[in-house]
């Protein structure tokens, strides 16, 4: 028999809206057996008490970029998001060749320690696609793909494909391996052709590799899609990457449509400026959107539509995106910035966005996001702050509310079972 393991704590948040006083979780190997209330069943389970905390299902990071762990504060403030980018190349090209294991590393580590039990990553270089495997986080790790020209298309698609290849387990099946799942990006609207976009599409029918993309992100992007001028002009010509190349004429989302490539549902990226008929594809194609509220912040955006999309039943998940345009990778930081700067925003629907939403954009809501018997017993467990925080407010919210504020910290971090981060050493005892 598996040997089981309990925690009980304060508080357990199985899923939202659902609040257990006084509650444990019993633990078997990789999974949950049961949750409960009162006193755990039986003493034979070893049993871990958390105390004064919240075991909430493990958070997601539904968008990051590992790889780039290594720019924190090396990047000097930008004045575009095309410079931004041309200080990104810039620092790659001097370091080329130099692997980024060490970036990746770090960012899982920094990951776990802020209660992410999920990432989803884009691997550039491939480097993440390499290390990846073997850390005991989840993962949804993307192969990134990047090609305006046509004819070289092929080429690109079949490395993506030989590395994604590795990946795969006995039964030919991209996902299941070391608690990876896969997935094909093709980079950005500015960056894949026509051809890229409905290349990835096909190869990705009928497997289990999921499909994202940054779209939607700035003003210059639709000014460059619609009329093929502007600042992304100006760098790609110089990179020598618009050889031959046309603008469709089209809004970003409606390009993605006319290449024939959106025919189901996408993880699509930042999506920060939408018009109407844009928020109708979303729709039609059942397509989640990841919005990144820090990184968001930080290139000065304009308010992001997300209440809007979530009030039209679109999926909307939260990521960090990288430390190269972020101060943390924690998605507890990104929701306590959402509870700070939208005061009227339900706490509970923060907790959806960083669990059961972020599990379901990335196509694993069978195994994580909710913590009841059966699925993966990925969870986090959060100290609350001492005292009535959120006074006043119907009990349960004020649990919300006690989580989210700057005083509650991460205590235990458990990927499939594993405990990965305990700050307290609570495992040992
Ligand atoms: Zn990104």
């Amino acid at each position: 028999m598996t040997d089981t393991l309990t925690l009980r704590a304060a508080y357990v948040l199985p899923h939202r809206d659902k609040v257990i006083d006084g509650g444990w979780i019993e633990i078997g190997g990789s999974r949950i057996v049961e949750v409960g209330s009162g006193p755990p069943k039986t003493d034979r389970r070893r049993v871990i008490d958390l105390g004064n905390a919240a075991v909430i299902p493990g958070l997601v990071n539904a968008h990051t970029h590992l790889e780039l762990s290594d720019l924190q504060g090396k990047i000097p403030p930008p004045k575009s998001f095309t410079q931004w980018l041309g200080h990104i190349l810039a620092f790659r090209r001097r370091e080329a060749g130099k692997p980024l294991n060490h970036a990746v590393e770090k960012g899982v580590s920094l990951s776990l320690e802020s209660g992410t039990t999920t990432v989803a990553d884009i691997s550039s270089t491939g480097d993440s696609l390499r290390v990846l495997p073997n850390l005991p986080t989840r993962k949804r790790v993307f192969r990134e793909v990047i090609c305006l020209e046509p004819e070289k298309v092929s080429g690109v698609m079949e490395g993506a494909i030989r590395e994604l290849s590795s990946l795969k387990n006995a039964a030919g099946a991209y996902c299941d391996v070391s608690l990876l799942s896969a997935g094909l990006s093709p980079h950005a609207p500015y960056t894949a052709c026509t051809k890229l976009y409905l290349g990835c599409a096909l190869f990705a029918q009928g497997s289990d590799l999921l499909l994202c993309t940054h779209v939607c992100e700035t003003l210059e992007e639709v000014e460059f899609l619609r009329e093929g001028t502007g600042s992304f002009a100006i760098m790609l010509k110089a990179l020598n990457m618009l050889e031959g190349w046309r603008p469709p004429g089209m809004y970003p989302l409606e390009y993605l449509k006319s290449t024939g490539a959106l025919k189901g549902p996408w993880l699509l990226v930042h999506c920060n400026y939408l018009s109407g008929k844009e928020i109708k594809i979303i729709e039609e194609t059942a397509s989640s959107v990841v919005y990144c509220p820090r990184s968001h912040r930080y290139f000065g955006h304009r308010e992001h539509p997300f209440q809007d999309l979530l009030k039209r039943g679109i999926n909307v998940a939260l990521g960090t995106d990288s430390l190269a345009s972020n101060q943390s990778l924690s998605i507890l930081d990104e929701m306590r910035f959402l509870h700070e700067n939208y005061p009227g925003l339900d706490p509970v629907e923060i907790f959806s966005m960083a669990t059961e939403r972020g599990a379901k954009a990335l196509r694993l809501e069978e195994k994580i996001g909710r913590l009841i018997p059966g699925m993966e017993a990925d969870l986090t467990a959060i100290e609350l702050p001492q005292g009535s925080v959120g006074a006043g407010l119907k009990p349960a919210r004020t649990i919300y509310e006690r989580l989210l504020s700057p005083e509650a910290r991460v205590i235990l971090t458990m990927v499939a079972g594993r405990v990965c981060y305990d700050r307290y050493g609570l495992k040992k005892v």
